[in-house]
């Protein structure tokens, strides 16, 4: 195991979590903060059904294999999509994950790329979310984690899809929150608000935000990504993954309909 791997798992260690009579369904589980927790569910225990549109391959120990399913699907694809959440049973956690980004001045901002990230940020949640949503009411718990951003709750030039779909993914996680608190009082529905988070995501847009603001590429992390941060360093994807952990705790139960801020301090200015 890499020096990377075992620093990983001390860290979860640190946070674990006894989570091992629930299933869990990640999306976006290939890359990135997806697969940090997938990771870290695992290690709690549960049962992780992991999806995404590439390959996955989880870092977990050998004994822990069998606790984890793997499933092409593309949330884009409605009747993929829909097939597959109609197959879903017993899910006591729904992690919506997925996401991706594009960076353009709205004028020419193409509309299938709008769509395509509506469909994967926002369309595929509320999906998701209805028909997993009726198993949790029969089992009287639940945990509903959406990956949003601070971009749910403040905006950030060229990037209108992104910011109008997690904005929407906010709006959905306290909906959602309001019906669920009527039919269960341990059914909690959250949104986690990161910046900037060390993952590929992050990685592919220096080159079009070096392009966009004029910059040298090695200059765009610390004067366009970090600038907003109080605290100037890039987030781990495992820092996200240890606060869905504490969400899914079950003394966790009061907060619900929230965003939890993981930012460094950009949304305390
Ligand atoms: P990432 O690119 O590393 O991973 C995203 C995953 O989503 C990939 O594995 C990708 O294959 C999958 N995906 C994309 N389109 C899909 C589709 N059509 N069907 C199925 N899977 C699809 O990105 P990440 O940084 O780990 O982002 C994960 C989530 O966290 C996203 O919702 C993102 O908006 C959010 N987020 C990221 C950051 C950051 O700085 N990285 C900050 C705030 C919020």
């Amino acid at each position: 195991m890499s020096t990377q791997y075992q620093i990983q798992q001390k860290y979860f260690e640190s946070f674990a979590c006894d989570l091992s009579e629930k299933r869990a369904l990640v999306t976006g589980c290939a890359s990135g903060i997806g697969k940090s927790i997938s990771e870290y569910l695992v290690m709690c225990g549960a049962e992780v059904i992991c999806c995404d549109l590439n390959p996955i391959s989880l870092n977990i120990p050998d004994e822990r294999k069998s606790l984890v399913s793997t499933q092409k699907v593309d949330l884009t694809n409605t009747q993929e999509l829909i097939a597959f959440a109609q197959d879903l049973r017993d899910i006591d956690i729904l992690i919506n994950n997925a996401g991706l980004q594009f960076v353009s001045p709205i004028e020419d901002f193409p509309i299938d790329m709008w769509d395509t990230i509506m469909a994967v940020m926002l369309r595929a949640p509320f999906i998701l979310i209805k028909h997993t949503i009726r198993g949790m009411y029969e089992k009287q718990w639940g945990r509903i984690i959406n990956i949003a951003s601070v971009h749910g709750l403040v905006a950030s030039p060229f990037k209108s899809a992104y910011v109008s779909a997690k904005h929407g993914l906010i709006g959905l996680t306290k909906t959602v929150a309001l019906e669920a608190a009527q039919r269960c009082g341990n059914l909690t529905v959250n949104a986690i608000c990161p910046s900037y988070v060390r993952t590929p995501l992050v990685e592919n847009q220096i080159a079009s935000q070096a392009k966009l603001h004029n910059l040298p590429e090695n200059e765009v992390i610390s004067k366009v990504l970090l600038e907003a941060n109080a605290i100037k360093k890039l987030i781990e994807p495992e820092q996200v993954a240890v606060v869905v952990g504490f969400l899914c705790q079950e003394s966790s139960w009061p907060i619900t309909g929230s965003t939890i801020n993981l930012d460094a301090g950009w949304l305390a200015h």
